[in-house]
């Protein structure tokens, strides 16, 4: 089976469990996911699963990638941030709902990788940087959304104050006794809102920038 076939599978897949967003749907549609995973497990690129990247990371699981890219409400002219750049697929799905995507992975291989994908996909709306995502991208703040896709132990302040009135940010984050959830909070002018969307398994979001012996 080629490659098309089996990610209209996927696709058809997705919308069967909920999915339902169109301009997310066809922005999924647009990515070859085959790019973004290791050779070994390209028979595979079309599964509904989360694999393996190299550096103990995971690209994620395609349904994860299509409800939080859904949860954000995106809209064309945004700036959006996201931590966690890993594969550079959630990036490249964010890319084509929005005006530019700032995005910061502390892994410099995996950047590196991520970034050769996108100039090959031309995607010329992504800017890449090495660094710790928990710092945000003050320069470039505030932003209209801000996804997360490492799991936070505790809220990122840091990540909060870098978020526009009326924004929305989604992340992996430990609840109390309930374990790893998605969650969405919005800036409001009275304060911030918060609700739980859904579970999930995210790899842990890390302090700093990884040590000679975590890099290989
Ligand atoms: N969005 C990715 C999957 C992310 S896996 C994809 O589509 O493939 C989570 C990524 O977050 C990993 O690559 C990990 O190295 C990175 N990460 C963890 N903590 C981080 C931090 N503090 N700053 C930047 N990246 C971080």
């Amino acid at each position: 089976m080629n490659g098309d076939v089996r990610k209209i599978r996927l696709l058809m897949e997705l919308r069967k469990q909920g999915v339902s967003d169109t301009g997310v749907l066809s922005a999924m549609e647009r990515v070859p996911r085959e790019l973004f995973v290791p050779e070994a497990f390209q028979d595979q690129a079309y599964e509904n699963i989360a694999l393996p990247i190299g550096a103990g990371q995971t690209i994620s699981q395609p349904q994860i990638v299509a409800e939080m890219t859904a949860a954000l409400e995106l809209a064309p002219r945004q700036k959006v941030l996201e931590v966690g750049t890993g594969s550079g697929y959630q990036a490249a799905v964010l890319s084509h709902l929005c005006r530019r995507l700032y995005t910061i992975e502390r892994h410099r291989t995996l950047a590196e990788e991520a970034e050769q994908r996108f100039a090959e996909l031309r995607l010329g709306n992504i800017v890449v940087q090495v660094g710790d995502g928990g710092e945000g991208w003050p320069v470039q703040a505030p932003f209209d959304r801000i996804i997360v896709t490492a799991q936070a132990e505790m809220l990122p302040e840091t990540l909060l104050s870098q978020l526009r009135e009326d924004g929305v940010m989604i992340l992996p984050i430990v609840e109390k006794g309930r374990g790893q959830k998605v969650v969405r909070l919005r800036r409001t002018a009275a304060g911030v809102e918060r609700e739980t969307l859904m579970d999930a398994r995210f790899v842990p979001l890390l302090n700093g920038l990884p040590s000679q012996a975590e890099s290989n």
